[in-house]
């Protein structure tokens, strides 16, 4: 699976700490962040001293300069599978436009998508991550959509 890790600042402890709960399961896929977000997981560090993220991740630009705007593209291209995304929902960004256009295609692309770590948890044990045989449906309304007749 192609996975993209982002959280705002307000929300980075709590990623960090569930990637670093996760590491033996999250390092088995490939991994997409936004710059900060994907610095901080790969400066974990576990209990055996060793860093498992180290080199592993495809780090974009910071979540503000255009970082989001890239997953966002790349779901579109369907190059993501997944997407956690623990967004502060207390403030406002000054990216919120960006925040806005990331999870609208989340749910456009019909991706695996938590913004919670509860979510983030079930999607990471799901035994469809194993199965060859499962495959992402992109949805009818996105061919419907570029086909539609124009005048
Ligand atoms: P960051 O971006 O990981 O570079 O901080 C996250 C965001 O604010 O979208």
């Amino acid at each position: 699976m192609n996975i993209a890790l982002v959280a705002h600042d307000g929300r980075k402890d709590e990623l960090i700490a569930w990637a670093k709960f996760n590491y033996g399961l999250l390092s088995q896929h490939k991994l997409y962040a936004t710059g900060t977000t994907g610095r901080l997981i790969e400066e974990i560090t576990v209990s055996d001293g060793s860093r498992p993220f180290a080199g592993k991740v495809t780090r974009l630009l910071s979540g503000p300069l255009g970082g989001d705007q890239q997953i966002g593209a790349m779901i579109a291209e369907r190059k993501i599978d997944m997407l956690i995304f623990f967004c502060d929902n207390l403030i406002v960004q000054g990216h919120q436009n960006d925040v806005s256009a990331l999870t609208r295609l989340a749910a456009l692309y019909n991706i695996a998508f938590a913004t919670n770590r509860t979510t983030a948890d079930m999607l990471l044990t799901s035994s469809l991550l194993n199965d060859p045989s499962y495959e992402i449906q992109v949805p009818d309304v996105i061919a419907h959509y570029a086909n539609r007749k124009l005048k």
